[in-house]
């Protein structure tokens, strides 16, 4: 089969891949790759840690990408030679005050039906990160949430997939992918544009949502190397915030949330930092090397939306703050709808594009 792809994000790259590793050829489409949400994206594949009440069909998706992953970075990694920033550092999360620490003792009973969870005092977990400082009121380690560098590992997949990117806008599907200027046919099309897929003359108005999110990329100095050494996250007075540690020693840090349109937000990076100071007090010791803000592809129900919307065209879309976790099952359930592999009822139920027009 030859199938075009619309979108280069780590969604439209992984199902590329995947496809071309079961023998198909393929053509991804997108004017300025990796632009737009994966370009902002921390990267935590943490399944465990972002557990929210009332999500039931989002669960055992993100837990199987999780398990899909160690095979995904081990393909890309041996065929092109480049490190794709995957560790298997774990995750603690903090309280940042008391009714922070119910929070989170709350959720626990939820994490760990999905995986291995265990509650800290503060001491036990600053003997963990000793630059927790005395705002830490507790935590939860969760040692099966890592991270990938999505910038790293989508690079990876580019490099791979060389000439078959075409570096052009889609104004149009239809029987072909139609930019402003040429037509191209395809057997199958699969629109993987993130939250554009909606702009897209001839196909079905989707739900799509944009939810920004404020991201620093920060250095640290010599003397404070590793500032961290495993992904910190915390709630604290009910708002969440995140630093994750990459291998270079710099530290990410994110994430606000907001539907209220785009640029870096001056309140996002002030609360951004505010809380996270309050978590790493030498944190103020580092320099900001990088401020972004990106729209998460948000969907009704925060689950992605992939299936056929034509004989020959599959969406895939809509996967909100875990597009990361979630491109390794994404990639392979697209790549199974395209090829007529059956999928379980359960999760293409789950995952069906049209399933909010069913439940009006
Ligand atoms: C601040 C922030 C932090 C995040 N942190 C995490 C995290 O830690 N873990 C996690 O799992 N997820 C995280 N996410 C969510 C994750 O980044 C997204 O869910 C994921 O990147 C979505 O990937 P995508 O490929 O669907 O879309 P995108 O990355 O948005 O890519 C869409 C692509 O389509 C292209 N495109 C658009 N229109 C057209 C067109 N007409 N023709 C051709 N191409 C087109 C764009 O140029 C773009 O390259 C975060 C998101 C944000 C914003």
């Amino acid at each position: 089969m030859h199938v075009a792809i619309v979108g280069a994000g780590i969604v439209g790259l992984s199902t590329a891949w995947e496809l071309q590793q079961r023998g198909h050829t393929v053509q991804v489409f997108d004017p300025a790759p990796v632009s737009e949400a994966s370009f902002a994206a921390a990267g935590m594949l943490a399944p465990v840690s972002e557990v929210v009440w009332d999500q039931p069909t989002l669960y055992p998706l993100m837990a199987q990408s999780k398990q899909l992953y160690p095979a995904l970075v081990a393909s890309v990694t041996e065929a092109s030679g480049m490190d794709v920033g995957y560790l298997t550092s774990e995750t603690l999360v903090c309280a940042g005050d008391a009714a922070d620490r119910v929070t989170l003792s709350e959720l626990v009973e939820l994490q760990s039906e999905i995986g291995a969870v265990e509650r800290l005092t503060a001491t036990q977990a600053r003997r963990m990160e000793p630059a927790l400082g005395p705002g830490v009121l507790g935590a939860v380690h969760i040692p099966g949430d890592h991270q990938i560098d999505p910038r790293k590992f989508c690079a990876a997949l580019l490099h791979l997939l060389g000439d078959c990117v075409v570096r052009e806008e889609v104004v149009r599907v239809d029987t072909q992918v139609r930019t402003s200027t040429s037509s191209y046919a395809a057997d199958h099309i699969v629109v993987a544009a993130g939250l554009h897929t909606a702009d897209i003359a001839g196909l079905p108005a989707l739900p799509l949502r944009p939810v920004y999110g404020d991201v620093l990329r920060l250095n640290v100095p010599a003397h404070l190397q590793p500032l961290i050494s495993r992904t910190v996250r915390a709630v604290v007075r009910g708002r969440p915030v995140y630093l994750v540690p990459r291998s270079d020693g710099t530290v990410v840090l994110g994430a606000t949330s907001r539907e209220d349109g785009p640029g870096v937000s001056a309140e996002g990076v002030h609360q951004l930092l505010r809380d996270a100071h309050h978590i790493l007090p030498s944190l103020w010791e580092c320099t900001i090397a990088e401020m972004t803000a990106r729209a998460r592809p948000g969907s009704p129900d925060d689950v992605p939306m992939i299936g056929r919307i034509a004989t020959n065209t599959t969406v895939s879309t809509g996967y909100f703050r875990h597009g990361i976790l979630l491109a390794a099952i994404g990639a392979k359930l697209t790549a199974d709808i395209v090829l007529g592999v059956q999928i379980p009822a359960e999760t293409a139920a789950a995952i069906n594009p049209f399933r909010f027009e069913e439940k009006r």
